[in-house]
């Protein structure tokens, strides 16, 4: 029978008697593995046969972080990365070339717009960015040169919520796979497959890691997109030179994506995530499910008091019961908020300002998603080059402070919040 989530986070893809007894996973910090004889060195390099060759490729303290998380997701092939965004990324360009298209939600974590904006763009693959509740934009922004639809399950920092079904239902019309970003719902809170995604990516380096001391990415792929039966990709379905001529959509059924994942954007461009950062990322999802639950009930209330106090004039968390948000939490985060929360002072800039710096627990950092509270001031920092008028219309105006509420005693945190208020 299929293990629970939870028993998953703890115990999944790893078997102590497969390595000597070790009941946590071993670090094995190599890069290369030796080969039995010729005939398997040969094997491997055809892909005839999987195994280790080098660890930017695979290792196997690596493989057990991609086996638990495949798990978690209900995916059939994992690759994990060296950060979320090279996840992003080499998900992307092994279906997306020059010339090609991708269409995208506009609510999106800061770095992806510039890494779909810019870096992409100057790479030749355009990104069409699309407000994501207005369904016949989305429609009209695809074309025969789309390859795929990509949103976040939560987005970071507005924390909307998308609606996955609606967009998966655009994505198998078009005969396109869906991308999510599930970073800041973590698998625990949401599992996009069940809502129709094709393939999901995480930046470990929140929640999943959770303790701020690793980054990584992972790229899934859950199995359900039928690469070869949608004609708008030839690269799975025509011989590839860099592999003898293999053809991805035959050889590898299914896993055809992931496995071109590993194969290509590992294998060509690196991106590969140390042995000891998966050490330290496994170690963090084994208690994930008691971690995300806690952050999002401490998030609930921290919102809750912030809205009764008296200098605070709004709060947007997407559990509250009267957040425009609130059905979609419901339907696709069984109810829970995850633990980033933003609101504003009165008092504009200023007063922003001297409730940042009066906080006394929670640090200033550009991060979130730590077991630690954090607030970040974008007014101060990642919209510093807007103008006034300009952070309002990005929906991130002066007085807005966002917190990432931790998983100290929540009476801690709420006296904090009300000891740097009163210093307005
Ligand atoms: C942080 C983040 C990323 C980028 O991940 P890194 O590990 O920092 O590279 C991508 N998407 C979302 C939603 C994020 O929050």
């Amino acid at each position: 029978m299929p293990h629970r989530q939870e028993t998953i986070a703890v115990r999944g893809g790893y078997k102590p008697e497969e390595h000597n007894g070790s009941i946590t996973v071993p670090i094995y910090q190599t890069n290369a593995y030796q080969f039995r004889d010729i005939e398997h060195a040969r094997n491997l390099f055809d892909l005839k046969e999987f195994g280790h060759i080098y660890t930017r490729i695979t290792n196997p303290t690596t493989a057990v972080l991609e086996e638990r998380l495949c798990l978690l997701e209900g995916g059939v092939h994992a690759v994990v990365t060296s950060s979320g965004h090279f996840a992003e990324f080499a998900a992307i360009s092994v279906i997306a070339g020059a010339g090609d298209e991708i269409v995208s939600s506009s609510r999106l974590y800061g770095g992806s717009v510039n890494l779909f904006t810019y870096f992409l763009g100057n790479l030749g693959v355009k990104v069409n960015i699309v407000d994501q509740y207005d369904l016949a934009a989305v429609e009209n922004a695809i074309n025969e040169k789309t390859k795929a639809l990509f949103i976040e399950t939560i987005s970071n920092p507005s924390c909307d919520i998308a609606d996955l079904e609606a967009w998966s239902a655009i994505a198998k019309k078009h005969r396109l796979p869906l991308i999510v970003d599930s970073t800041q719902a973590t698998p625990l809170l949401c599992r996009p497959k069940d809502f129709g995604a094709d393939i999901v990516i995480h930046s470990l380096t929140k929640y999943i890691g959770g303790h701020a001391n690793s980054m990584g990415g992972v790229v899934i792929d859950l199995g359900t997109f039928d690469w070869a039966g949608s004609g708008r990709f030839p690269s799975f379905t025509e011989p590839n030179p860099s592999y003898h001529g293999i053809v991805f959509a035959e050889a590898f059924g299914a896993a055809a994506f992931g496995v071109k994942v590993r194969v290509e954007a590992l294998r060509d461009a690196g991106g590969c995530l140390s042995p000891q950062n998966s050490f330290y990322i496994l170690q963090g999802i084994e208690t994930l499910h008691l971690r995300i639950k806690a952050h999002s009930e401490n998030a609930l209330a921290l919102a809750l008091f912030l809205r009764a106090h008296e200098k605070v004039e709004w709060v947007n968390y997407p559990a509250l019961p009267d957040s425009p948000n609130k059905a979609r939490a419901d339907k696709y985060l069984k109810g829970y908020g995850s633990g980033v929360l933003s609101f504003g002072v009165k008092g504009g800039l200023d007063a922003a300002v001297t409730v940042i710096e009066a906080l006394k627990i929670a640090n200033h950092v550009a991060n979130f998603a730590d077991v630690r509270t954090l607030v970040t001031h974008p007014a101060s920092t990642s919209h510093r080059q807007l103008t006034s008028e300009g952070r309002k219309a990005a929906g991130s105006p002066d007085e807005l402070i966002r917190v990432s509420v931790g998983i100290e005693h929540i009476e801690d945190i709420k006296e904090d919040f009300a000891q740097a208020l009163a210093q307005i």
